[in-house]
């Protein structure tokens, strides 16, 4: 933004997440300010996997988007052919969401500017919201977990998963300190003076909300890495790493799967 406003351009960087609009009814749930997926899969920057993570060819998922918005003309671009897409279906990413928030092989279609894009349909995003926000991490399979000690029987509908939802945050709140917190504290960040400045009015309820926000998850795009192999690879090394167990001193312990579930 600093070097668009240099050039005599308006120009402000877009904060991607935690950011919603305020103007719609609903806009705490889940209305960016400007999707940077949907702008960018529409360019061409990058193309939609099956798992709803954006990537690009020898990358995979393992990419992360920045966006200026600019009153600079540019000439715009179309999306990447299919083709040429990163993804090859090959649908590890859905065996690695823990509570199935894709687990349908329904596909959601998106029409933007002419184009049609697809990826899997989101079965219920609170199933994200438990597993990716810390507070359920044992995999359907019973198998393993992320790095949330929560564990609780796998929800088959909708109404489950909203018990769920209570039940765990209810019980995450009574959760000994491990001593290995991992929220973020935008304060500790190098150059948090831009970061803040890009949160906006805002500030002090974003930070606190970045701050409780114990993100265990990202499965879905960590394991897609461009190659077809290391991503197989990276399936077997989660699949087999165990599951972790919280004990009443706070310690976070990783089990095999036999010995954690006794
Ligand atoms: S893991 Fe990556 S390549 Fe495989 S289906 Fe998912 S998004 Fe596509
Ligand atoms: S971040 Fe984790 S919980 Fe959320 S959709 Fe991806 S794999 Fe599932």
């Amino acid at each position: 933004a600093t070097y668009l406003e240099e050039l005599g351009y308006n120009a402000a960087a877009v904060f991607p997440n935690f950011k919603y609009r305020e103007d719609v009814p609903g806009w705490e749930v889940n209305i960016p300010e400007i999707s940077l997926k949907l702008i960018a899969i529409r360019s061409g920057t990058v193309s939609l996997g099956f798992s709803g993570n954006v990537g690009l060819k020898g990358y995979g998922a393992m990419i992360i988007l920045g966006c200026v918005v600019t009153s600079a003309k540019l000439t715009p671009t179309n999306p990447i052919p299919q083709d040429e897409s990163f993804c090859d279906e090959c649908k590890l990413c859905q065996k690695v969401c823990a509570l199935r928030m894709f687990g349908s092989d329904d596909l959601d279609t998106i029409t933007i500017g002419g184009y049609a894009f697809s990826c899997a349909k989101r079965v219920n995003l609170a199933r994200c919201q438990i597993v990716c926000g810390g507070l359920s991490g044992l995999d359907k399979s019973k198998k393993w977990s992320t790095w949330s000690p929560g564990r609780y029987p796998f929800p088959t509908s909708d109404k489950e998963v909203m018990r769920l939802l209570a039940t765990s945050i209810n019980n995450a709140l009574k959760w000994p300190e491990s001593g290995d917190e991992i929220g973020v504290d935008v304060y500790e960040l190098k150059n948090h003076e831009d970061f803040l400045n890009a949160l906006g009015d805002d500030k002090e309820k974003l930070v606190n909300m970045i701050k409780e926000t114990k993100l265990t998850c990202g499965n879905c795009q960590l394991i897609c890495w461009g190659d077809p192999k290391e991503t197989a690879e990276n399936y077997r090394i989660l699949t087999n790493s165990g599951c972790i167990l919280q004990k009443e001193t706070g310690e976070i312990i990783v089990l095999p799967h036999e010995e954690a579930e006794r």
